[in-house]
């Protein structure tokens, strides 16, 4: 799946398909269930490209200070909705970041919204800005009841922090230490286990009730750890949870294509401004909201199964919440176009995944 180049990086193949056959899909409009759009400047830069393909996002609280109340969350999704084109119909469904302290009274205040739908577990310093996290699920058991009671959802990064497990092991430990029990604990509690990266966490999601779901990113489908290695570093192809070897990739085709109501669509594109990403110490996140409907197109096409991709990315994820489908519709079409080398970003670039390279479908 990998071509090993010096010069240009890693690229997925699909299989070929055949010239005529399906050369349109039209869609329910998708939604992206987990997605980072930064604040300020960024918002411009990245919202429309976000709007154009997705009905609804589900925004990340990560921001620096974290969204940890529901005023903050109205408040930035305000800012959000300033940064959709006019044309465009896009809206922000927003989370909020869990900490050590929030009251479980904020929960109460989240439901009444109508627009606060998610509250988000970051194990401390697991990911970008998650310094004020969580530093233990049990600090948070209190949030966690009122969360069950009342139907917010829970979404989870899941991965364990501690320093002496090996970073590509980090999220199945999590599953055995963390999450399993949570999830005992809490029964009714609604979990969304986020851009799920390995075999074992994707089982876990099939043997668990119908309350626990998963996210699956683009580039977790698109790309093996090889894709990190491919001729050199390739630090835009750094995310957490970090990619995987291809056993595990091939157990997420197979999660997503395998029409089980509890795998949907979360792109976790996450932008940084090249100088942040091409450093000693480069940040994690791929950027991928211009392409990662493509790029699901493709992997989906690969594997035959390009029927199940409605469900996967404009379904089974507003059935989980408790939403209605879009009602818009959206087309692809089989036709190959190059990914832009780059954006204008905040007086710096921002490099998506696969810049400068070819993606086999696109939006009409
Ligand atoms: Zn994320």
């Amino acid at each position: 799946m990998i071509t090993r180049n010096t010069t240009r990086p890693p690229v997925f193949r699909p299989a070929p398909a055949a010239p005529e056959e399906c050369a349109t899909l039209t869609l329910i409009r998708p939604d992206d269930w987990h997605l980072h759009v930064r604040d300020g400047d960024a918002l411009g830069v990245v919202v429309p490209h976000s709007a154009r393909c997705f009905g609804r996002a589900l925004v990340m609280p990560n921001l620096q200070p974290p969204v940890t109340s529901v005023a903050q969350a109205l408040a930035y999704r305000e800012r959000i909705l300033a940064a959709v084109p006019d044309e465009t119909k896009f809206e922000p469904l927003m989370s909020l970041y869990l900490t050590d302290e929030t009251p479980p009274d904020e929960i109460d205040q989240a439901v009444a919204s109508g627009k606060v739908i998610a509250a988000k577990l970051y194990p401390a310093g697991a990911t970008t800005h998650s310094d004020r996290g969580v530093s233990a699920v049990e600090h948070i058991h209190p949030v966690l009841e009122r969360m069950e009671k009342l139907g917010l959802v829970l979404c989870v990064h899941g991965e364990v922090t501690d320093a002496d497990v090996d970073v590509f092991d980090r999220e199945h430990v999590f599953v055995e230490k963390v999450l399993s029990p949570l999830v005992r604990h809490f029964p009714g509690l609604k979990v969304v286990f986020e851009h799920i990266t390995t075999s074992e966490a994707a089982q876990f999601v099939r043997a668990a009730g119908a309350n626990v779901a998963a996210t699956v990113t683009a580039h977790h489908l698109a790309y093996d750890r090889n894709a990190l290695f491919a001729g050199g570093l390739r630090p835009h192809y750094y995310c957490l949870p970090v990619l995987k070897r291809e056993v595990h990739r091939q157990a997420l085709i197979h999660a997503v294509t395998c029409g089980n109501p509890r795998f949907f669509l979360g792109t976790d594109s996450a932008p940084h401004a090249v100088h942040a990403k091409e450093a000693a110490c480069g940040c994690a996140g791929c950027y991928t909201a211009p392409l990662a409907l493509g790029l699901y197109a493709e992997v989906f096409d690969a594997a035959d199964e390009l029927h199940r991709l409605e469900a996967f990315a404009s379904l089974n994820g507003p059935a989980f919440y408790g939403l209605p489908p879009n009602a818009e519709k959206i087309t692809l079409e089989r036709e190959s176009w190059q990914v832009p080398e780059h954006y204008a970003y905040c007086g710096d670039r921002l490099m998506p995944l696969r810049a400068g390279a070819a993606v086999a479908w696109k939006v009409v």
